[in-house]
Order: C-alpha cells, then sequence, then structure tokens
C-alpha cells in the first residue's frame, strides 16, 4: 500500500471516529500494511458503551441488548464469545441501532419489546411503553381476584393482558382511543394465549359503556400539560402524547373515568387507578366527593411514592 493510501484511510478512520462512529469495519496499519478486521463481539460492545454513557445509567445492558438483537443471541452467548468476528452488514446494523439509542430513542422501540410483569410485550412507538410502577396497580388488582374487568387506555395491553394471564378465570375488556394501540394490545394477548377472555374495543375512556364489572383498572395519562416539556427527553419526544398527557391539571382523563366508573361497576366493585406521585389528595379528594360511600385509599409504589388511587364501593 502506498503511504498515501495509508494516511488516507487513517484519516478516514479519526474523522469517523470523531463523528461517534463506533465500529470500524477495517483498519490498516500504516506500518506493514496489513489489513486487519478489528470488529468482534467485545470491540463493538466497548465502543457502544462508551457511546451510550451519557444517554443511560445502564450501557453495557443495552449495548449487549443491541448486540444480541442484531445477532439472534443472547446475552449469554454474547459474553461466552467475545471474540466472535462480525460481518459488514451486522456491524452497519448495530451501528444504527447504537446511534438511535444514543439520540435518546428508546431501547424498547429499538428491539421491539419491553418486559412486564414478567412476561414480554410487543411494543411500538404507537404505545407507552410499561412501567415497573404500573406493577403495583397489577398486583393490588390480583389480590382482589375480580371475575370481570375493564382496563381503561390499554395501550400495549399489559395490565388487561397480564391480569387475564394471571387470572385464568377471569374476562378483561381493553379499552383503547388509538386504534394502532389497539392492535399493538391484539398482538399481546395472541403472545399470551389469551385472546379468549380479552375483549378489545376502540373507545374513549368508557364510552362506548361496556358491561358492568367487578374492577375498572387504568394507568390513564396523568401528566399536566405544562409538565410534559420537561419530561426527559427520550420519553418527551418519542412515546405518545396522547398517553401521558392528561390535561391543565394532568386530572381530565381520571376526573372523566370517576365519573362514568359508577355506571359500570357492580354493587360492591372497585377502582384502581395509576396517578402522579403529588396527585395522591386530590384525587382521593375527588373520589370522596363521587363516592361518597366507599373506602378510597392511596397505594405506594416501590419507591414509596404515591401511585395508585382505589376505590371500594
Ligand atoms: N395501560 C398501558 C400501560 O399501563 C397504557 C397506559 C397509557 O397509555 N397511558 O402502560
Amino acid at each position: 500500500m502506498s503511504a498515501r493510501r495509508a494516511q488516507e484511510l487513517e484519516t478516514r478512520s479519526w474523522k469517523l471516529d470523531t463523528e461517534g462512529s463506533i465500529l470500524e469495519v477495517q483498519h490498516w496499519r500504516s506500518d506493514s500494511g496489513i489489513q486487519h478486521s478489528v470488529s468482534n463481539v467485545n470491540q463493538a460492545l466497548q465502543q457502544a458503551i462508551a457511546r451510550l454513557d451519557t444517554v443511560t445509567s445502564t450501557p453495557r445492558l443495552e449495548a449487549e441488548v443491541l448486540l444480541g438483537y442484531v445477532l439472534h443471541v443472547s446475552r449469554t452467548a454474547l459474553l461466552t464469545h467475545p471474540e466472535y468476528a462480525l460481518t459488514s452488514n451486522q456491524i452497519s446494523d448495530y451501528q444504527n441501532l447504537i446511534r438511535s439509542r444514543a439520540s435518546g430513542y428508546p431501547l424498547p422501540y429499538l428491539t421491539g419489546y419491553s418486559e412486564f410483569y414478567g412476561l414480554t410485550f410487543d411494543v411500538t412507538p404507537e404505545v407507552l411503553i410499561p412501567r415497573p410502577e404500573t406493577e403495583t396497580l397489577v398486583d393490588l388488582a390480583l389480590a382482589r381476584q375480580p371475575a370481570t374487568v375493564v382496563d381503561v387506555g390499554t395501550g400495549s395491553g399489559c395490565i388487561a393482558v397480564s391480569l387475564a394471564f394471571h387470572l385464568p378465570e377471569a374476562t378483561v375488556t381493553a379499552i383503547e382511543i388509538s386504534p394502532a394501540a389497539l392492535a399493538v394490545a391484539q398482538r399481546n394477548a395472541e403472545r399470551h394465549g389469551v385472546t379468549g377472555r380479552v375483549r378489545l374495543m376502540v373507545g374513549d375512556v368508557l364510552n362506548p359503556r361496556p358491561s358492568q364489572v367487578d374492577l375498572i383498572v387504568s394507568n390513564p395519562p396523568y401528566i399536566p400539560t405544562d409538565k410534559c416539556a420537561s419530561l426527559p427527553a427520550s420519553v418527551r419526544d418519542f412515546e405518545p402524547r396522547l398517553a401521558l398527557d392528561g390535561g391543565a391539571e394532568g386530572l381530565e382523563v381520571i376526573q372523566q373515568l370517576l365519573a362514568q366508573a359508577p355506571a359500570v361497576l357492580r354493587p360492591g366493585g372497585g377502582l384502581l387507578v395509576e396517578i402522579g406521585a403529588d396527585q395522591g389528595e386530590t384525587v382521593s379528594h375527588l373520589a370522596r366527593t363521587l363516592f361518597p360511600q366507599a373506602t378510597v385509599r392511596v397505594h405506594p409504589d416501590l419507591a414509596g411514592r404515591d401511585r395508585v388511587l382505589e376505590v371500594r364501593t
């Protein structure tokens, strides 16, 4: 190789690095002119981890998940074969994913799945990514052993499908205003074998009105509109606004739900609604006004913050 060619390649390599490319397919040693492939699993991971460091507190985990996704292997397989050489297609696929993730795009939208309550759920940018806080609501719902449930704003269907999965006798009606989100919920019901007991309906809160049930559950949008701008960029820029924005005080959908619930609850039925950490007092007051005979409680999430409103009629 001519000295000039070697210099060109070195320059190109340097430029790619400063632009933030995570991998260089080929590296040329200008001293001997020998071409080396430098892209094995370990090197790919190291460079990706460095790249993801600013967007996530778990860069290694995410770099491994994404490489496993590209190679169709488990994270364990990656760790036991750090020397495995990547093809140029695998490198460019990985590079594109790492670039998207480094721009803040959420990991579950890249891989197409997310874990919730021990189950794997399909997710797309049309649905909210299931959150661990919402598992508290599922715990409380399962403890009540309802035979019939309505899930309002089902999104990915994570609540409705988890309940149907763990309550083999129960039937669940899952309502969602976005048909695109409902299609994801449908796939999740199929994935977990509960289509026979999860009825999916396009609707706005409790319209059209479903038949009466033992329990209404919901993780409604509850972020006040003016706080949406200060959400973490990965949420604000990529997750559906419809699933987050609860109007001026963040309580618009919760208010509608509480107002419409009596017509849908069987005598002795109840409600479990996810709320914002600073909404406990306001929503308890609202619930006591609308359900003067009921028992009203606010339950904390695992972090100890107010998270679930419970109404027992
Ligand atoms: N029920 C879904 C969840 O809890 C969607 C909630 C929503 O879109 N606000 O993740």
